[in-house]
């Protein structure tokens, strides 16, 4: 059986060495925030599957190698013989802040259905992990989501949903009615900051209140620099950011959600699974790729040693 079960849309992230509209080269690589959270969770040991479609293109098989290659569970995974597979052209304008195109438009993974989803969670994941970015792909990928997180799920899958709003693919009014119709069902509700009026009304603590008496046992908020919170019944816990060089942000949110989810996984209390969420959230931003530097498990405490650090 898995510990963690995810799904959605993985494309191939061409990585521009200077801006877009120069003649730059760009390195290709997975990306996807499910495929991201996925290979962060394989490498500290979880046992983890992703689900998806991909085209039946080199970026399909591109992204399916690197999957296999970081030991992702893929049996869930199918091909599609006239759809590609999507991409994203990423330029990294200033060292915080990045811009991305996406050519994702009926790509392959927009195809997502219901039927992919039911038929892997036979697996019986210990955990559910969803976005809310596979509801805004298509009606079909929204359905699936859907589905996903209905009567079919049995009460034993614990849900991990990270809200992972979208601006380019819907607007904030949509995704609200949307999000809101299934965040019931979560048990782990992770947002940034200016996330949280996706999911609840009012203030963080009067959102955070909200969410757990619809049924959450943890909402996780996340400030980017200034570290992240996570809210139980038992109140706040906060934690700063770790004081790491950033050199390349994105991913970051993934890597926090892999390690907070990593730490549930290992039975920890929940300021230990938010401190391992920013401990991974701080090796996004302090290695290059989205996934690519992340470290295994014996890695981990890598970062609290000093700058200037040499391993011999
Ligand atoms: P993205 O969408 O770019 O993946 P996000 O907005 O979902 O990011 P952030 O809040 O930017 O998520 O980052 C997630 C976590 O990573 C933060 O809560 C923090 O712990 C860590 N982090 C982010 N930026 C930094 C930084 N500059 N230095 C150290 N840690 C950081």
């Amino acid at each position: 059986t898995l510990d963690v079960l995810t799904f959605g849309e993985a494309m191939v992230s061409f990585r521009s060495a200077g801006p877009l509209q120069s003649d730059a080269a760009f390195t290709p690589g997975l990306a996807g925030a499910e495929s991201n959270v996925a290979i962060a969770l394989a490498r500290l040991g979880h046992r983890t599957g992703w689900v998806g479609r991909l085209g039946a293109d080199p970026f399909g098989e591109l992204a399916l190698r690197e999957l296999r290659a970081e030991g992702v569970d893929v049996t869930g995974v199918s091909s599609e013989a006239d759809a590609p597979t999507g991409l994203m052209f990423l330029e990294q304008r200033t060292a915080d802040t990045s811009r991305v195109e996406y050519r994702r438009a009926g790509s392959a993974g927009s195809r997502l259905c219901p039927a992919d989803i039911t038929s892997a969670l036979e697996l019986r994941p210990r955990i559910l992990h969803v976005t809310g970015i596979t509801p805004a792909l298509s009606q079909t990928a929204h359905d699936a989501w859907r589905a996903s997180l209905g009567e079919a799920l049995g009460d034993d899958v614990f849900v991990s949903l990270d809200v992972n709003y979208r601006a380019r693919l819907w607007d904030r009014a949509t995704a609200r009615d949307v999000l809101r119709a299934r965040v019931g069902r979560a048990d782990v509700v992770i947002a940034s900051e200016d996330e949280l009026d996706l999911v609840a009304d009012g203030a963080e603590a009067e959102a955070a209140e909200a969410l757990l008496s619809r049924g959450a046992s943890y909402v996780v908020v996340k400030r980017g620099a200034c570290g992240a919170t996570v809210w139980t019944e038992g109140g706040r816990i906060d934690a700063p950011a770790l004081p790491v060089r950033a050199i390349d942000t994105v991913g970051a949110g993934d890597a926090f959600s892999a390690g907070f989810l990593s730490g549930l996984l290992d039975g920890l209390e929940p300021g230990q699974c938010l401190e391992r969420g920013v401990l991974l959230g701080a090796w996004a931003v302090s290695t290059r790729g989205d996934w690519q530097g992340l470290p295994r498990r014996g890695e981990l405490d890598l970062l609290a040693l000093g700058a200037g650090t040499t391993l011999r």
